[in-house]
C-alpha cells in the first residue's frame, strides 16, 4: 500500500520525542496503587493529549491498560480500525444517527440525557452504554437520582441495550481542599445504592482522583494526564504518591545565528530592541506548531543554558537570544532536558497562565512525533 504524504514536518528540524517507557512506567506505578481487579482505561482523547493516539494506545495496552476512553466517536473508530479489540468508551456527545456505527464496532457510548431515548432507532447488535451522572461537574450527565433511574429503566427494558457502566466526573479532585469532592462522591454513592443491579463498570476517577482519593477508584479508573507523566495540577505536585515520568519532549534546531547591534530589532512589530551587541538565533517552530504567541519571553534551553524567546512569536518561527555564539544545527529544548536543566510542559503552562494539558494538546499535527521504547 502506498503511503499518502502528509503535511507533518518530517523534513524540518523540529520534532517531538515520546518516551513510551515513561508512559508504561506511569501506568505500572498506578497499578501498584490499585486494588486487584480494578481496571485502567487509558484516556487517549485528543491524539493522546498530543502524544500520538496509536503509539500511546499500544504502549498502554502492553503495560496493562484494560480499555480506552476517548472524547469522540471518530477517535474510537480510529482505534478499532487500527486493530484494538479492548473496550473503548466515548466520553462525549455523539449523533443519535451514529449509534449503529458504535454498536457495530462494539464501542461503548455515554448516555447523559433523556432526549437520547426519544425516537432512537436501535441497531440489532447490542449498544453498550455507560450512564453518566452529573454530581457537580455541571457538564454532561443526569442531575437527579430520578433521571438516572429512569434512564437505567429504559436501558434495562430493551435487550438491544447493554447496561455496561455508570460513572461520574469530579470537578475538584486536583485540589487539596476536598469538601466539594466529598459532596460529589457522596451523591454518586447514594445513587449507586439505589441500583438493583450494578453494571460491569462503575467508575469515577480521573488521574487526580486515582492519585489522591483511592476511596473513589470503584472498579475502573480513567487515567489521562498522569499516564503522560504530568501532574493534574501544580497544587498537588508535592503530594503525589509516586514520581510521574513525563513522556514528551519538544526539540528544534537553530536555523540561523546572527549578531545584533545595539538598536537592532526583532520580529513583527519590531517590539524587541537589542540594548547591546548580542547573539540571536532563529528557530523553525511557531504558533502553528503549538508554540502560542504568549510564549514570547519564555526561556528555552540551549546546551543546558536558558535562552529567552525575544519579540513576537511567528506562525512558523521564533527568535531566541543566546548567551554566546552557537552553530547552526544546535539542538534547542523547548520541553525536556538539556544538560542539568529541564523544562516541563507544566513550566510552560505556568508561564502562559494555563495548564499542562493545554500545552501538549496544542502541539499540532505538523510536528512529527518520534517514539522511544
Ligand atoms: C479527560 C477526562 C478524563 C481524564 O482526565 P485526567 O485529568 O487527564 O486524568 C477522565 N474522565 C473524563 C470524563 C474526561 O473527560
Amino acid at each position: 500500500m502506498s503511503e499518502l504524504r502528509t503535511y507533518t514536518g518530517v523534513h524540518r528540524p523540529t520534532w517531538i520525542e515520546v518516551d513510551l517507557k515513561a508512559i508504561q512506567a506511569n501506568i505500572q506505578n498506578e497499578q501498584q496503587l490499585l486494588p486487584e481487579g480494578t481496571g485502567i482505561f487509558a484516556v487517549v482523547k485528543a491524539n493522546a493529549y498530543g502524544h500520538g493516539i496509536l503509539e500511546v494506545a499500544k504502549a498502554a495496552e502492553q503495560a496493562g491498560a484494560t480499555g480506552f476512553c476517548v472524547a469522540i466517536l471518530d477517535e474510537a473508530l480510529y482505534l478499532r480500525e487500527a486493530g484494538f479489540t479492548c473496550p473503548i468508551l466515548v466520553l462525549g456527545a455523539i449523533f443519535k444517527e451514529d449509534v449503529a456505527l458504535a454498536a457495530e464496532q462494539e464501542i461503548s457510548i455515554t448516555v447523559y440525557n433523556e432526549e437520547f431515548f426519544e425516537g432512537l432507532s436501535l441497531p440489532d447488535k447490542p449498544l453498550k452504554v455507560h450512564v453518566k451522572v452529573d454530581t457537580g461537574m455541571g457538564r454532561l450527565g443526569f442531575q437527579t437520582e430520578k433521571e438516572v433511574l429512569y434512564a437505567i429503566e429504559q436501558i434495562e427494558a430493551d435487550p438491544r441495550f447493554e447496561f455496561e457502566g455508570i460513572y461520574t466526573h469530579f470537578a475538584t479532585a486536583d485540589q487539596k481542599e476536598t469538601s466539594y469532592f466529598e459532596t460529589q462522591l457522596q451523591k454518586f454513592r447514594s445513587i449507586l445504592l439505589r441500583l438493583s443491579r450494578k453494571p460491569r463498570y462503575v467508575h469515577a476517577a480521573n488521574s487526580a482522583t486515582a492519585l489522591l482519593h483511592t476511596q473513589a477508584d470503584f472498579n475502573m479508573i480513567r487515567l489521562g494526564i498522569a499516564m503522560y507523566g504530568l501532574s493534574p495540577s501544580v497544587e498537588i505536585e508535592d503530594i503525589l504518591p509516586y514520581t510521574l515520568q513525563p513522556a514528551l519532549s519538544l526539540y528544534t534546531q537553530i536555523a540561523q545565528v546572527k549578531k545584533l547591534q545595539s538598536g537592532d530589532h526583532v520580529s513583527y512589530g519590531a517590539t524587541y530592541e537589542a540594548e547591546q551587541e548580542e547573539w540571536v538565533a532563529t528557530l523553525p517552530i511557531g504558533y502553528a506548531d503549538g508554540i502560542l504567541r504568549r510564549f514570547s519571553g519564555y526561556e528555552v534551553l540551549v546546551d543546558g543554558r536558558p535562552a529567552e524567546i525575544i519579540g513576537r512569536v511567528c506562525m512558523d518561527q521564533i527568535i531566541i537570544r543566546l548567551d554566546r555564539y552557537y552553530p547552526v544545527g544546535t539542538v534547542v529544548t523547548i520541553i525536556g532536558r538539556s544538560g542539568r536543566l529541564k523544562r516541563t510542559a507544566t513550566d510552560a503552562a505556568e508561564y502562559l497562565g494555563t495548564i499542562n494539558y493545554e500545552i501538549t494538546c496544542a502541539l499540532s499535527a505538523r510536528v512529527p512525533r518520534k517514539y522511544m521504547d
